[in-house]
């Protein structure tokens, strides 16, 4: 659920991913976290609250601010 309506959200580009997980530790939202049997990044979008945080952190440049109108 979001709280705010966002002019912006946070996508992932899964070609770019290479769940490295530096991302999981560092988001406020547990929307990013490790699956524990394929050890893969998983994004939960729907509990994304956009912080970027992963953006800038993100060593492959995987997650992505997608502007909106
Ligand atoms: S920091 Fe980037 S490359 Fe690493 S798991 Fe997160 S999204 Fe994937
Ligand atoms: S933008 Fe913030 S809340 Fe969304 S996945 Fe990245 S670190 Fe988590």
């Amino acid at each position: 659920m979001k709280t705010q309506l966002l002019s912006e959200d946070v996508v992932r580009n899964p070609s770019k991913c290479t769940d490295c997980g530096m991302c999981v530790p560092i988001c406020p939202a547990q929307a990013l976290v490790v699956d524990a049997v394929t050890k893969k990044v998983i994004f939960h979008e729907d509990k994304c609250i956009a912080c970027e945080l992963c953006v800038k952190i993100c060593p492959a440049h995987a997650m992505e601010i997608d502007f909106e109108d």
